[in-house]
């Protein structure tokens, strides 16, 4: 059986490659991919910004089990699983063995394995803008709920994971107070998961749509920026919704350097602040590296997630899919052979949130 993966050689452009599917090794799977999401580092790797060599796109998505390796008989929660079964993959494998795997910081590992550099290297299928996905035995995935469907299942492994674990770093808890600068898919996920565990959540942003958005998932107030378009203004309207002297804990996922700085201006002298909005290399902000020293806080950095928090963000989704509204995070489907033109939607922000559908489903 041949199956397709894609490839970006150079900005705005995409390739399909064809392979046999191959056989799964001992101890992994293979996978059919039924959806995989256009998320935000794709954008930037349509845009040319991860190096010359070109990159395979691809890490979030659902799919079912086209063919076990030997002795796997359960996911890595110990549920059985069987071929047809539907299932999500962590996108990378930790090395359990350096000083962070050590600390229990998976997230952290200084061996983190992604997809490879170009889809001729075997197993060819390791990254998800393609037909097929092959997971290693080294691999966390898990199957998913039933009441879980695959356009939300997708993204589970992504940006839901990783704010599950980011607000665990900032062991946020029962009955304190949240400040999310930016509602978009990130922050959605944050104020979800907040809202369930008891915190007062805040939520900061200056697109209507997204305001919305913030409210729906759980935000029990926003402030539109272009209400409060400067800092000071912002500054005495976070206090004044959080009470005390701010929030205990600011969740920063806008994604520029003046709202890290912003989240350091806006936290409550003791609070932490979490950083996982920032992704670009080389953009900078000013900051007075006194503040962190007299409000005496706390900055926790957050990129991907332990791997087995996809399993908790999997349950999380199968006990509260009905409350918050995930389907409409998805606003747009392509067959797989468009991505280009979904990518395309995406960078110009025609969509908010591609999902691309192979073919053969
Ligand atoms: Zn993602
Ligand atoms: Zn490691």
């Amino acid at each position: 059986m041949k199956g397709k993966v894609a490839f970006i050689p150079q900005g705005h452009k995409l390739e399909f490659f064809e392979y046999d599917v191959p056989d799964p090794l001992p101890g992994g799977l293979v996978a059919e991919v039924t959806q995989t999401n256009v998320c935000g580092s794709e954008v930037h790797m349509w845009r040319g910004e991860f190096g010359r060599r070109g990159i395979m796109p691809g890490h979030e998505m659902a799919g079912r089990i086209h063919a076990l390796g030997q002795g796997v008989t359960k996911d890595w929660a110990g549920v059985p699983v069987k071929p047809g079964d539907r299932i999500a993959p962590v996108y990378y494998t930790v090395c359990n063995r350096c000083e962070n795997c050590v600390a229990g910081n998976h997230a952290g590992c200084v061996n983190r394995v992604m997809g490879a550099a170009h889809p001729d290297v075997p197993p060819h299928f390791t990254a998800t803008f393609a037909t097929h996905y092959v997971i290693k035995p080294e691999q966390h995935f898990y199957r998913i709920p039933d009441n879980v469907p695959d356009l939300i299942a997708a993204s589970a492994n992504c940006a839901m994971s990783q704010v599950y674990w980011a607000l665990d770093r900032g062991r946020l808890s029962y009955g304190e107070k949240l400040l999310v600068l930016g509602a978009g898919g990130l922050g959605l996920h944050a104020m979800a998961i907040a809202r369930e565990r008891g915190a007062r959540v805040i939520a900061i942003d200056g697109v209507d749509l997204r305001l919305a958005q913030a409210r729906r998932f759980g935000a029990d107030e926003v402030i539109d920026l272009r209400q409060y378009s400067d800092l000071k203004a912002r500054q005495a309207r976070v206090r004044e919704l959080a009470g005390g002297g701010g929030p205990d804990v600011v969740l920063e996922v806008a994604g520029i350097p003046e709202a890290f700085v912003e989240a350091i201006s806006l936290v409550r002298n003791g609070g932490r602040v979490i950083e996982v909005g920032n992704i670009s290399g080389g953009l900078t902000a000013p900051i007075a590296p006194s503040l962190v020293t007299f409000k005496s806080i706390e900055i926790h950095g957050v990129a991907t997630y332990p791997p087995h928090y996809l399993k908790k963000t999997l349950d999380f989704l199968t006990r509260h899919i009905n409350r918050y509204p995930y389907l409409e995070l998805c606003d747009a489907r392509f067959p797989l052979s468009r991505a280009a033109e979904a990518l395309d939607k995406s960078e110009r922000k025609e969509v908010t949130r591609a999902a691309l559908i192979p073919e053969q489903q």
